[in-house]
């Protein structure tokens, strides 16, 4: 009996690993490394002075061009400058690169 229930278990187990895989490999979600990026280089606050609720937030709207200006007011001038340069230089999943105003 003991053994029926192992057996079962690793059935079930080989089953449910099989789904799992299946489903990470076909129900993944693509993801923009660059807003990784971005978010890395705001000040990482999360003051939500910008009208997001976080700085992954803003880099996120940066990178999908929902914006085109780095409203964080806490941001120096030169993360700024660096965050502008990243985006110009690194194409995206689609190959294309963003160009901000400031
Ligand atoms: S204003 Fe700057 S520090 Fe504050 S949440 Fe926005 S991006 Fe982050």
């Amino acid at each position: 009996m003991i053994l029926y229930a192992v057996l079962m278990m690793v059935v079930l187990g080989a089953i449910l690993g099989l789904g799992l895989g299946i489903a990470d490999k076909y129900l993944k979600v693509e993801v923009d490394k660059r807003v990784e990026m971005v978010t890395s280089l705001l000040p990482g606050y999360n003051c939500g002075g910008c009208g997001f609720p976080g700085c992954s937030g803003m880099a996120e709207a940066l990178v999908d061009k929902s914006m085109d200006t780095i409203l964080c007011k806490p941001c120096k001038a030169e993360k700024k400058a660096e965050i502008i340069t990243y985006l110009k230089e690194t194409p995206g999943p689609d190959g294309s690169t963003i160009t901000l105003k400031g």
